[in-house]
């Protein structure tokens, strides 16, 4: 363990002096391992590679690693065949960076989790409020949107080259955790990292289409199926389900309900949305939360249940029938919304 592992840098809010850290470590070191969570999502894959692509025009060694599979319409980016799922040798000279996991628990490493301690330095870099500051330079964002244009400005003030496919997978990570530049942490900034690149050669047209026009056929018969149980509760909180008994029906894997939050969010009315789903492989129910506003805040309903995330996009784990625990969450969103 280093000097700089036991004087561990937490900085929130004063991003500058963090990012010259950040930026001189990726200029000094060679060796780079670069993480992202479980259940990985466009920014988590998106910023991952991106970082990635960045560091080894520089000539760096660069490992990826993601515990859990890329998902198929990420799949398409640079390099995204080259993550492994298996925790890799790491030296005293290798610097550990993981993005967009609040927490080390996130990364789901197996055994006895990350090698914080053993390895030259960990960077933290993440925009969730959440975050638990646990890597020795920790640079935590919540006003960005999300990782990928975070590090779209650390490029710029660092002067780093960012090549056609750097700017694919930062492209591709801005537009998912934006949900196509609608969600309320989109920012002028946001725009402006977009726009910067597009112009390094990234295609929105192509980077969409991939993602969001590859929708398997069992997905679509599992949303129909899911469909059924939207609904809105108490005229502001949009709730629908997705049971095991549908993915079996439908022939879905658990990958396949992806994104189906979107459905009681986009209901007419629902200022809090949840889609609720049984886990295949084990009892509970997953919990995905969302609100439009942030001001009805989904991050500490899930808090409750010991789950986490943003005032705008949270999700927990929680044991239960699928209709005890939709009683539960929806009896804790309402104690939002009524502020009681
Ligand atoms: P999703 O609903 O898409 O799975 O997750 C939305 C956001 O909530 C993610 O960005 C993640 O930060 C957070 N999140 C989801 N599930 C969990 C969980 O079980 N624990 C924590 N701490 N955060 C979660
Ligand atoms: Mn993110």
């Amino acid at each position: 363990m280093t000097s700089n592992n036991k004087s561990r840098r937490t900085m929130k809010h004063d991003t500058e002096p963090i990012m010259d850290r950040i930026i001189d470590i990726f200029r000094g070191k060679e060796d780079f391992v670069i993480v992202s969570h479980e259940h990985p999502d466009g920014d988590g894959i998106g910023s991952q590679l991106g970082l990635g692509h960045v560091l080894t025009g520089l000539g760096k060694t660069v490992r990826y690693l993601c515990f859990d599979p890329v998902p198929e319409e990420l799949s398409f980016l640079p390099m995204a065949e080259q993550i492994e799922s298996v925790p890799p040798e790491v030296g005293g000279e290798t610097v550990l960076v993981i993005v967009d996991a609040p927490s080390p628990k996130r990364i789901r490493w197996p055994g006895e989790g990350p090698p914080l301690e053993s390895v030259s330095a960990t960077i933290n870099i993440d925009h969730h409020i959440s975050n638990t500051c646990y890597a020795a330079y920790n640079w935590v964002d919540p006003k960005a949107s999300c990782v990928g244009e975070m590090l779209c400005r650390l490029f710029k003030k660092g002067g780093f080259v960012v090549d056609r496919a750097a700017a694919e997978c930062l492209y591709a990570s801005i537009l998912t955790d934006t949900g196509g530049f609608r969600y309320c942490g989109t920012s002028a900034d946001t725009f402006e990292a977009a726009a910067e690149l597009v112009r390094k050669g990234a295609d929105p047209s192509r980077i969409a289409t991939n993602i969001y026009s590859s929708m398997p056929p069992a997905k679509y018969r599992l949303l129909h199926l899911a469909l059924e149980t939207l609904r809105l509760c108490n005229n502001s909180i949009g709730v629908m389900r997705v049971t095991r008994e549908m993915f079996k029906k439908a022939g879905a894997n658990t990958l396949n309900s992806d994104g189906f939050v979107n459905y009681p969010y986009t209901l007419k009315g629902a200022r809090i949305a949840m889609l609720l789903k049984e886990l295949a492989d084990r009892t509970g129910v997953k919990v995905s939360l969302r609100s439009k506003t942030g001001e009805d805040d989904v991050n500490k309903i899930a808090q409750k249940f010991g789950g986490g995330g943003h005032p705008t996009a949270s999700g927990c784990t929680v044991e239960g029938t699928i209709a005890e625990v939709e009683q539960a969450v929806v009896a804790e969103a309402e104690k939002i919304i009524n502020h009681t």
